[in-house]
């Protein structure tokens, strides 16, 4: 009998063993290590994929909380960069004083204040949209390499906007000491070229100024953007939207159109008058919107799918998310599909509950004039850094078609008419071609209108749309149209003096 001592198994299993055995052992260490190498890579690739993905996605948003205690280690290492035009022109910087103390800077004061924003009470405009950027230092390596060993701070980068000076200093001086608010846009890439709401405020001093500035008592709303915050009855600028729907609904007819006007259109015992009593006789339906002809629309308006019409105006990014970067306040539409005619009759001429911002209009502005597709609206060309070099851009990107290009061919063939032949008269000219709408908005009872224009030019390869609202400014013909058209002039004859 072969009596096993208890240390030979464990001498077999751990020391010595037999041929077979120690080749499964090793296989088994083989394979333990194999497992490791592929976790350890494996954990390695997870890093590496989270490091990007936070240094691409993630940092910008954690950079941006300023609830987040990294931001006050970036804007100790780094001196907040430049604001510029694009073409260059400075519109905000940090200046450093003998005492090393920094002092944010804004040589345009009121000009860009809602644009450009501020960074001492918070931040706002670009001032916040673009942190991220400005507090980001791309300079020489060596240089940054020495200045920090020297505890001295980078400069951070330089933030090209899309904003034109000569554009935005036209919108600020048309608008005169008006309240109300432009927006400028590139069609086919969605470049905002200005953005302006009035009153405004100088953000140089704008901490001392703070407590007026909040103050209940103050009706001014000054730091309200109002361009894409300000929230307005669209008026007449909202038969653009009644224009597609009856498109939509009589695709093969609206051609037939007509309507006799006698200044007023009654129903039910309602009554809708055309603006300051004019009749407009017998109209088709490019005639009636040329006109801006309010018994047309409303008898159209009586006449319309309110489900279908509810869902044109969400797919014009009426109740929706805009694609828009920078704070803003969405558009409503309200009427329900069992609304009572009263209701659709002032919604089709846009008064009633309906609400609209000026970004809004430039937006649908820009899509009638690029075949109905929305570029996304864009406030940054490019990033420099603090020695002028490139170092990242931005391409235009599509947000989606708003309409067919053929429902824009017809809105934009339209929109021409009303310059042609109705409402917009003034902006005819021998140097560009113009197309747009204007809207007579009625607010509160015993007071003026608010003036609305919004609309295009030139009408084939259009290069600006342009949304503009004078707040009790009368009609849309007599103070707003005058506005597009000094913004249409600054621009081409810029364009014409170049060639
Ligand atoms: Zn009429």
């Amino acid at each position: 009998m072969r009596i096993r001592k208890p240390w030979s198994k464990i001498r077999n299993a751990y020391g010595r063993s037999r041929p077979g055995q120690d080749r499964n052992i090793r296989k088994d260490a083989d394979k333990t290590m194999l497992f490791l190498s592929r976790l350890v890579a494996a954990v390695f690739a997870a890093m590496l994929v989270y490091e990007v993905w936070f240094l691409t996605v993630r940092r910008e948003d954690t950079i941006n909380n300023s609830y987040n205690a990294r931001l006050d280690s970036f804007a100790r290492q780094v001196v907040r960069g430049r604001i510029t035009t694009n073409d260059g022109t400075v519109l905000a910087e940090t200046v450093i004083g003998a005492d090393g103390s920094e002092t944010r800077t804004y040589p345009y004061g009121a000009l860009f204040a809602h644009a450009v924003g501020y960074s001492t009470m918070g931040r706002t405009g670009l001032e916040n949209l673009a942190h991220f950027y400005l507090l980001s230092s791309h300079g020489n390596p060596v240089e940054h390499m020495f200045r920090e060993l020297t505890g001295e701070k980078n400069i951070g980068d330089t933030v090209v906007t899309t904003f034109d000076l000569a554009l935005q200093q036209t919108a600020c001086d048309a608008l005169g000491d008006h309240r109300g608010a432009v927006v400028v846009m590139e069609p086919s890439t969605g470049k905002v070229l200005a953005m302006v709401s009035k009153p405004g405020f100088d953000p140089n001093t704008v901490s001392l100024d703070w407590d007026t500035l909040v103050s209940p008592d103050n009706a001014s709303a000054q730091l309200l953007n109002r361009a894409a915050q300000g929230l307005y009855p669209p008026g007449s600028i909202f038969k653009t939207v009644i224009l597609l729907e009856y498109i939509r609904e009589h695709p093969d007819d609206y051609g037939d159109f007509r309507f006799t006007c006698d200044g007023s259109y009654e129903a039910e015992g309602y009554t809708i008058r055309c603006y300051h009593g004019n009749v407009h006789g017998t109209q088709d339906l490019k005639q009636a919107f040329a006109n801006s002809c309010n018994g047309a629309f409303a008898y159209i308006g009586s006449c319309l799918d309110a489900e279908k019409l509810a869902a044109t105006a969400q797919e014009l990014l009426f109740n929706s998310d805009m694609p828009v970067a920078l704070p803003y306040t969405e558009s409503s539409f309200s009427m329900e599909k069992d609304a009572d005619l009263w209701e659709r009759l002032q919604t089709s001429i846009g008064q009633g509950k309906t609400q609209i911002t000026p970004l809004h209009g430039a937006l649908l502005a820009a899509a009638a004039a690029n075949g109905g597709v929305l570029m996304k609206p864009c406030f940054i060309d490019h990033i420099e850094n603090a020695g002028g070099d490139r170092i990242r851009s931005f391409q235009p990107s599509v947000y989606g078609s708003l309409m067919r290009p053929e429902e824009a061919a017809v809105l934009a063939g339209m929109m021409r008419a009303v310059v042609e032949e109705g409402t917009a008269s003034a902006l005819q000219n021998d140097r560009y071609t113009a197309a747009g709408k204007t809207g007579s908005a009625e607010f509160e009872g015993g007071r003026d209108t608010h003036a609305w224009f919004i609309g295009f030019a030139p009408v084939t390869d259009p290069q600006l749309a342009v949304s503009v609202i004078v707040e009790e400014g009368g009609s849309g013909g007599a103070a707003a149209v005058p506005v597009a058209a000094k913004l249409f002039e600054t621009y081409f004859s810029r364009a014409l003096a170049i060639r």
